[in-house]
């Protein structure tokens, strides 16, 4: 598209998200933003010259928000579910096949999150290692740079050198690509690295990732320092630390407003309810990953009653079936029993607000970017958003669009 030359995308209907659908909607777009936003009898007239698409038989929404995801596992390695602690060293041992994990899953993944209408993407990897992969798939996102500070050094020198390496990864990058970090979890970052890396994002404007009371195995090597991850980690002797993960995460600190704790499935009752509500963290909701590896149920519901941000995450190929967030979220409107608006704002503004990047993406709004996919389906007279989140879910995105840029288009139009 030529910088500057207005273009208009019209289908039978427009989900803004944010605000009530529009019969035959219209966005007018310009320099990647939303100008406007009505039915295309409107939005056409005021703007005689913009270039217009129109696709009648396709729903035009915002794209999807993948809250947290890992980019770099190919899917047909993937270690059996069943218990965490088990998939854990499987993964473990999986490492050093750099086949199995690495750029080209990574950009294979990209490509299947791309084709199924994702327009950002929260990844987290070691030490930032798929950032390229994301740069490259014309997806919007954060690439979190995960580190192992029993590999670098005391906590001062693990937090300085992945403060120092995020700090490389974020030059030179796409405009709306950036790098930041990630504590990976309880089990792998020592309490006082997790508290000396919250802290130094949190002094440099950086978003922070974590995963937070995942497994029944992190619940138990937070509180006892036995079980599962206590085996495979012996050297990591923090454990046992008497406190739930999310009150051992208060008390180091790891947990604000610009932090994004991804699972919360186990072990997540009112009184960590209370704890993440207060602090203002946001969660990431990945249930196929919880589901596959017996991680128990987030109490979804109840934190959004709440007021705790929730998004959606499909995490990665090795403990999920798919990187197509609007199947995860589809599972998660089974799950919980949500209707089909409230899946359509969990996949795509609900991901948005986790982020702290609502007033840039998430939703069909004027000033944003314009981040859109266009749906194959002709939604009935039920429960049409549900409809909608089904045909995504199943395949049916026929185009995806990232800051007014075409980046999959299956129609060839
Ligand atoms: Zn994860």
């Amino acid at each position: 598209m030529p910088e500057g030359q207005p273009v208009i995308f019209s289908g039978g209907t427009l989900i803004p998200v944010s605000s009530p659908p529009v019969t035959d909607g219209a966005v007018l777009v310009e320099d990647g933003r939303i100008r406007s936003v009505g039915p295309i009898s409107e939005v056409g007239r005021e703007n005689p010259d913009a270039e217009i698409h129109f696709f009648p038989n396709y729903v035009l929404l915002p794209g999807a928000v993948n809250a947290h995801a890992h980019l770099g596992f190919r899917r047909k390695d993937r270690p059996e579910g069943g218990t965490f602690a088990g998939w854990l060293s499987k993964l473990i041992e999986r490492l050093p096949e750099k086949e199995s994990w690495g750029a080209e899953a990574a950009r294979d993944s990209a490509r299947e999150a791309v084709e199924a209408g994702t327009t950002y993407m929260a990844e987290s990897s070691p030490y930032g290692e798929c950032l390229p992969q994301l740069a490259e798939s014309g997806m919007a996102g954060t690439a979190f740079a995960e580190f192992f500070p029993h590999e670098i050094g005391t906590p001062e020198e693990a937090v300085e050198f992945i403060v120092g390496k995020t700090g490389e990864l974020r030059k030179g990058l796409p405009e709306r690509v950036n790098a930041s970090i990630s504590v990976h979890s309880p089990y792998t970052v020592d309490p006082e690295s997790s508290r000396l890396a919250a802290q130094r994002t949190r002094e440099l404007g950086w978003k922070l990732a974590i995963h937070l009371s995942e497994s029944p195995e992190e619940v138990e090597f937070v509180r006892y320092g036995t079980g599962g991850l206590a085996d495979i980690f012996g050297r990591n002797e923090w454990g046992g630390m008497g406190a739930s993960p999310v009150r051992y995460a208060s008390d180091v600190e790891l947990l604000a407003p610009g932090t994004i704790a991804a699972h919360l499935a186990t072990g997540v009752s009112e009184e960590e309810i209370e704890i993440l509500a207060r602090t203002g963290v946001a969660a990431a909701h990945c249930p196929r990953s919880n589901d596959y590896l017996g991680c128990g149920v987030s109490p979804v519901p109840r934190m959004l009653e709440r007021g705790i941000r929730v998004g959606m995450g499909t995490d990665g190929l090795w403990s999920s079936p798919s990187m197509n967030l609007f199947e995860e979220t589809l599972f998660a409107v089974d799950l919980h029993g949500l209707d089909g608006a409230t899946g359509l704002q969990l996949a795509t503004l609900g991901g948005a607000r986790a982020l702290g990047i609502e007033d840039e993406t998430g939703s069909i709004e004027p000033g944003k970017w314009a981040d859109l996919v266009l749906v194959e389906t002709a939604p009935g007279d039920g429960d049409s958003e549900r409809e909608v989140l089904e045909a995504a879910a199943g395949g049916a995105v026929a185009v995806t669009v990232v800051g007014g840029n075409v980046i999959y288009n299956r129609l060839g139009a």
